[in-house]
């Protein structure tokens, strides 16, 4: 496993996932398909038709094969939506349509079956009815695998990922990342990207490690090269020299005594040196990472991200499945809190199975997004509502509101859950009647009438991700402006004391679900500003919890007093760094 005599070449990007990554490179780039156009001689027609047929079943196969696959890696629930996909191979209307294209045209067949399955897309987009709409998503994905066929290229999947490689790709969607085969993804690397893409948050809490944000990578490397991957500090190796790869091995092997010193305190409560009891809770995206929560031992979840459910469905997942899900979560945590958040589409979040509740906008993230999107699809967030009241029966739940920009939509929204309980009343379905409601604080409108907020709800999560993207006007999924997102920035800073004030004045808690919660090195500052909850991925729980137990509160207090009378970022940051090290020394 050596570089073979190749110059070894570092390049940095944004440290996005701890852990160090060493492997063959798999390079994984999404392209647009291009169908050719030619005309089928009459001699060769039948083979022509023969060689759809042909396509079809190897596509059958491949479904079933990664049906197979989901149902073992993800649910049972999951791998229904492939069953839809069956169905489309089966459509008589479409396939029988290309057949007669093909032979009063005589064109090609890929070229007709693109142009039939291109009119049946456009055609169910537009109907005024959601489960046929959904159809033009189960066409538009079982066509573009069956031109994959037919063209001989192979469809990319990270599902279908087996052997161990680092990934490379030049961006990665949430549903990418949520799909990917966890046995098989040694390391990730992304050209674009910041810590705060969904992506890059769902890296992290399948522990793979990561590094964002490198530029032109994937132009840099091709299948095969060696590259270790430095999830701590956001280098990038290509083909390591022996010299390198027997320094991280050793920094391997310190991280791990290190994390095993933080493991050692995890049954410890997450109190601080001078008795203050902090709650410490876990982000999670997915039913399966209950075992994780438990493992860190989390109390309860401070973040479920529902739209996970969403993404990469190409079905809209319904009230009983929803149920089902929600349910798996609140009983497999049980007595703890879970805090379940209504759907929080749009951003960096798009459905791309859906067109028809999203489009393409020229600003995602100042766009169509979270609330926005359920509060025009009544029917859509009511049915969410209904689920996450009925997995309420069967333990302590938590419902939480994302992108709020003002009081009336908290009004609205309740509006719309009081219907959904009236509505499961009325079928006899049990639920908790005290649920509590709690607001995301992520947009500055809201941050700035907290207290207005604060009388309409049970509890604050303040989303620092979002806060600070919309307080400097940096998109958070941008490298190229990543370096100028800023925690510390006295305007953060200010922001995030004044929602503390605003909350404690009318007694309702604070929790911090943003990635600034899950850094030790600005859980301190957190707990000054008088934040009473920290929610982070389940793996970040050890270190936060030994920086909680090995600090005293009331030096947190002055270290946020003295951090909101700096003005300068770096010298704020300068005094936090400088608190972390004195309290954990990694060696
Ligand atoms: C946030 O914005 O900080 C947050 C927790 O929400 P998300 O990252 O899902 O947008
Ligand atoms: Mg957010």
């Amino acid at each position: 496993m050596e570089n073979c005599g190749k110059t070894e070449i570092v390049v940095q990007g944004i440290a996005a996932s701890r852990g160090i990554a060493y492997g063959q490179v798999f390079v994984y780039l999404q392209s647009e398909l291009e169908i050719p156009r030619y005309t089928v001689e009459p001699a060769k027609r039948l083979g022509e038709i023969a060689r759809f047929e042909q396509a079809l079943v190897a596509t059958r196969q491949q479904i079933a094969k990664i049906q197979q696959q989901v149902k073992a890696n993800l649910s049972e629930e999951e791998a229904l939506i492939f069953d839809a996909h069956q169905m489309v191979l089966e459509d008589q209307a479409l396939i029988g349509e290309t057949i007669r294209d093909f032979e009063s045209t005589g064109n090609n067949i890929e070229y007709c079956f693109n142009a039939v399955a291109q009119r049946y897309i456009a055609a169910f987009a537009e109907i005024d009815d959601e489960y046929l709409r959904e159809r033009a998503a189960d066409i538009k994905d079982v066509t573009h695998r069956v031109l994959h066929v037919l063209l001989g290229q192979t469809a990319l999947n990270l599902g279908e990922l087996i052997e161990k490689r680092v990934i490379v790709a030049r961006d990665i969607s949430p549903s990418d990342t949520a799909g990917i085969n966890r046995s098989a993804a040694l390391g990730l690397v992304t050209d674009n990207g910041s810590r705060t893409s969904h992506a890059v948050i769902v890296a992290r809490s399948m522990k793979i490690p990561a590094v964002v944000g490198v530029r032109d990578l994937t132009s840099r490397v091709q299948d095969g090269d060696w590259l270790m991957v430095d999830g701590y500090e956001g280098a990038v190796i290509i083909n390591p020299s022996q010299a390198t790869l027997f320094r991280y091995g050793r920094i391997q092997q310190e991280k791990k005594t290190f994390e095993s010193r933080l493991l050692s305190a995890i049954d410890q409560p997450a109190e601080t040196l001078d008795g203050v009891r902090v709650t410490l809770r876990a982000n999670i995206e997915k039913p399966e990472e209950v075992a994780a929560v438990k493992q860190y031992r989390g109390e309860g979840v401070g973040l479920y991200r529902t739209e996970f459910l969403f993404l990469h469905s190409a079905t809209l997942p319904t009230e009983e499945q929803q149920y089902a899900a929600y349910r798996s979560i609140v009983e497999g945590l049980a007595p703890a809190t879970v805090t379940i958040r209504t759907l929080d589409i749009g951003g960096d979040k798009p459905l791309p199975g859906h067109p028809q509740l999203i489009g393409p906008e020229a600003n995602p993230f100042l766009g169509f997004r979270a609330i926005r999107v359920c509060l025009e699809h009544p029917e859509l967030f009511k049915t969410q509502l209904r689920a996450i009241l009925r997995a309420s029966a069967h333990g302590k739940v938590d419902l939480m509101y994302p992108m709020i920009s003002g009081a009336e939509e908290i009004d609205r929204a309740n509006a719309l859950l009081a219907e959904a309980k009236a509505e499961l009343t009325a079928r006899g379905l049990p639920f908790d009647s005290a649920l509590r409601t709690g607001t995301m604080i992520e947009i500055p409108s809201a941050a700035l009438t907290a207290d207005v907020l604060a009388e309409k709800c049970d509890f604050f999560s303040i989303g620092t991700n979002d806060l600070i993207q919309y307080l400097l006007a940096i998109d958070r999924g941008n490298n190229r402006i990543a370096h100028l997102y800023d925690p510390t920035h006295p305007a953060v800073l200010r922001v995030l004391r004044q929602v503390v004030l605003a909350a404690q004045a009318r007694r309702v808690k604070v929790s911090v679900c943003g990635e600034m919660a899950g850094d030790p090195v600005y859980a301190p500052l957190l707990l000054g500003l008088g934040v009473d909850e920290l929610s982070m991925t389940p793996a970040l729980l050890p270190a936060v919890k030994y920086l909680v137990r090995n600090t005293k509160f009331s030096d947190a207090r002055k270290l946020a007093e003295a951090a909101l009378a700096e003005t300068d970022p770096r010298k704020t940051y300068a005094l936090v760094e400088a608190f972390y090290r004195e309290r954990v020394q990694e060696e």
